[in-house]
């Protein structure tokens, strides 16, 4: 028996076509692309800068205004811990109470640093209002994080609503795209802030590579995480897998249109009815509207969700929430901040389809998750 995965938001299959493009480059390109003397490098290089375009290309950059990365994680650190120097003159750092581990982290370090940190809170349905965003970002501001949507409950976030007031006052306005990138056309311009971060494992393309789009203004700015080469501009120094960059880009080819978005977010609709027909009191963590089409972050009534998931394996998987924070004892930080109890949390699970989940998946789900609901209250 196959397990039915629906865990995409923690991480997505690679897709045939990134998975050829990988073994094609590993098979045909050989020289470093960072070797400037010979032709095989000078080959290398002209396949990286293709990738290179092709995921600028979906962002509505340049090609030279993109940073390969080895993920997200590392995109929000380069930007928030490359942002600060000693002097600077900004001692302000504002980030919204649900961003990811990986904002979230290196602001807490740079508040052990000295900056003061402004965590400003979200709603009851997991959306943080751009009015209290905005009004926390001044000219003692240095960096601004708001993600566009949550990993958790696949909220979207008033990114562009924020913007103006970031770019008034010449703070930095860094935007985490991991989640938004499969299904949500990004124009960076139009979205107004001055850095965004993917990764392509959360689109199809494998782990370890990413990208962070700088605005080529802030580019000064922003001190490299990693010294010792020149590659990237000077922004990240390392040879960078040429193959992953082959595979993030043939994953961006197939990123969906608009009537693909639209039909993942019907099959996603389905399945909440269907969970709802199986357990009446199941409730909908997040917006009802304004989510990321293959997200559904739930909570039961009275049964512990690490519970019910143990209670499916191996038949499903879903998650409890962030893979970055599994394993850690404390409820969930984005869940908690909607203002649920730890018992409440503790009862929450995160489901996250791809376009691809049939109703076959839905159907054995449903079928595993009755099954342990029973289970799980029979024992009590
Ligand atoms: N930001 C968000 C919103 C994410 O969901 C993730 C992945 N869990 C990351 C950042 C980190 O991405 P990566 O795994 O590429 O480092």
């Amino acid at each position: 028996m196959s397990t039915i995965y629906l865990d995409h938001q923690a991480t997505t299959p690679v897709s045939a076509s990134a998975v050829r493009a990988m073994i094609r480059h590993m098979e045909e390109v050989i020289g470093n692309p960072h070797s400037a003397d010979h032709s095989l490098g000078w080959r290398a290089a002209e396949v990286l800068e293709d990738a290179r375009a092709a995921v600028a290309r979906r962002l509505g950059a340049e090609p030279d205004e993109l940073v390969f990365t080895s993920g997200a994680t590392e995109a929000n650190n380069l930007v928030i811990l490359g942002a600060w120097s000693p002097d600077t003159p900004r001692s302000r750092l504002v980030i919204s109470a649900i961003e990811h581990r990986s904002v979230i982290g290196p602001a807490r370090e740079l508040a052990r640093r000295g900056m003061e940190l402004v965590v400003v809170p979200c709603g009851p349905d997991g959306v943080v209002e751009a009015d209290r965003f905005a009004c926390e970002i001044d000219e003692r501001t240095l960096v601004a994080a708001l993600m566009l949507t949550n990993n958790e409950t696949g909220a979207v976030q008033p990114v562009r609503a924020v913007a103006d007031r970031c770019n008034e006052v010449g703070a930095h306005l860094h935007v985490d795209a991991a989640q938004a990138f499969r299904w949500l056309p990004i124009d960076v311009l139009a979205l107004g802030c001055a850095t965004l971060s993917v990764s392509a494992h959360k689109i199809g393309g494998p782990a370890g590579i990413g990208g962070l789009w700088i605005d080529p203004l802030r580019r000064p700015g922003l001190r490299p995480l990693l010294h010792g080469g020149e590659q990237e501009g000077g922004s990240r120094a390392g040879t960078v897998p040429g193959f992953l960059a082959s595979g993030f880009a043939a994953a961006v080819a197939e990123l969906l249109d608009d009537g693909g978005v639209a039909n993942w977010r019907a099959a996603t609709e389905r399945l909440l009815r269907r969970l709802r027909s199986i357990e009446p009191g199941i409730v909908l963590n997040g917006p009802a509207e304004g989510r990321h089409p293959g997200s559904l972050n739930v909570r039961v009534p009275d049964v512990e969700a690490s519970r019910l998931i143990a209670l499916m394996q191996p038949e499903v998987a879903v998650s409890l929430g962030s893979a970055c924070t599994s394993g850690l004892p404390e409820p969930s930080h984005v869940l908690t901040a909607m203002g649920l109890t730890a018992e409440e949390a503790d009862r929450s699970f995160r489901i996250s389809t791809a376009p691809s989940t049939g109703e076959e998946d839905f159907d054995g789900f449903a079928r595993a998750l009755m099954r342990a609901l029973e289970t799980a209250r029979a024992a009590g």
